[in-house]
């Protein structure tokens, strides 16, 4: 095989949560480019059927299910009705994830419910949807799973402490999935996300689009400038595809410098 053919992902199919708006979207169209059926999950049904159009202008097959990943049962039918639909799940993508009102708060004004929140959304529904894909990836020739971690994750993050807890949980869940999954033939790795002005991003440091170019220097990112979801992708596509077969329990840092 070429070495650009082992970045393919013909013939695959990739459930991508979160995949309404934002990084998931261009998760979710960078890997249908590279040949892989979508499976677009977020709780609302309109977001992520529009996304589901892009990508099959772009050839592939896709499905919109509304899903909110904070409940396990929707986690386990949405892993089953991928597989029922297009009689395979090939990669799983754990992309749903963020805060809850999007107000910044430090641990002395946090509501135990805040903890709550952040850790069901940003941890442990990345388990449930390790699980739930692994379950059916075991006993149909294995596959990939992906979750996207933050580059807040291993550092103090001020008024965003539980967030960071719960993507530093989610880099050491990914090596215990690695080690425990890789006789199955699954593979398990991160990807950790400098800044990248979303939805969520913009609302939690309460910016405005006109302060975008400046944000680079900002945040001292020594590439110069911040994040976008097209450069979450390829990353990605690499993970999903056999270019990565001997890689696995990994963190992928994508943000402009250390
Ligand atoms: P976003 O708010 O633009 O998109 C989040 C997506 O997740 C949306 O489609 C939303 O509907 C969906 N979602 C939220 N809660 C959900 C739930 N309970 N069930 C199902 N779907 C749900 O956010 P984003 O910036 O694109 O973030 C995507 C991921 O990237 C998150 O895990 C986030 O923590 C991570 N991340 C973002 C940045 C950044 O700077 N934007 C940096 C590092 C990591």
């Amino acid at each position: 095989m070429s070495i650009l053919d082992q970045f393919r992902l013909d013939g695959q199919v990739t459930v991508v949560t979160g995949g309404g708006r934002g990084i998931g979207e261009g998760i979710a169209l960078g890997m249908a480019e590279a040949g892989s059926d979508i499976v677009l999950a977020a709780r609302r049904k309109d977001e992520v059927e529009a996304v589901a159009e892009k990508v099959r202008a772009l050839g592939r097959r896709a499905l919109a299910v509304p899903c909110d990943v904070m409940y396990i049962e929707q986690v386990e039918q949405l892993a089953q009705r991928a597989f029922d639909e297009f009689g395979k799940l090939t990669c799983w993508v754990s992309n749903a994830g963020g805060a809850d009102d999007r107000v910044p708060r430090t641990f002395l004004e946090m509501p135990e419910r805040q903890w709550d929140f952040q850790m069901n959304l940003n941890l442990k529904a990345v388990w449930t949807g390790a699980q739930a894909a692994a379950r059916i990836m075991k006993d149909h020739g294995g596959g990939t799973i992906i979750n996207i971690s933050s580059a807040a994750a291993n550092r103090a993050s001020p008024q965003n402490g539980p967030y960071a807890v719960a993507k530093s949980g989610v880099n050491n869940l990914t090596q215990t999935l690695a080690v425990e999954l890789a006789e199955f033939g699954i593979r398990v790795n991160a990807v950790a996300p400098g800044p990248i002005p979303t939805e969520v991003f913009m609302e939690f440091l309460k910016l405005d689009e006109s302060e975008i170019p400046e944000l680079g220097k900002r945040f001292g990112i020594p590439l110069g400038r911040v994040g976008t979801p097209e450069d979450i992708a390829p990353a990605c596509v690499y993970l999903a595809s056999s270019a990565s077969s001997w890689m696995t329990g990994q963190v992928m840092d994508i943000r402009g410098g250390p």
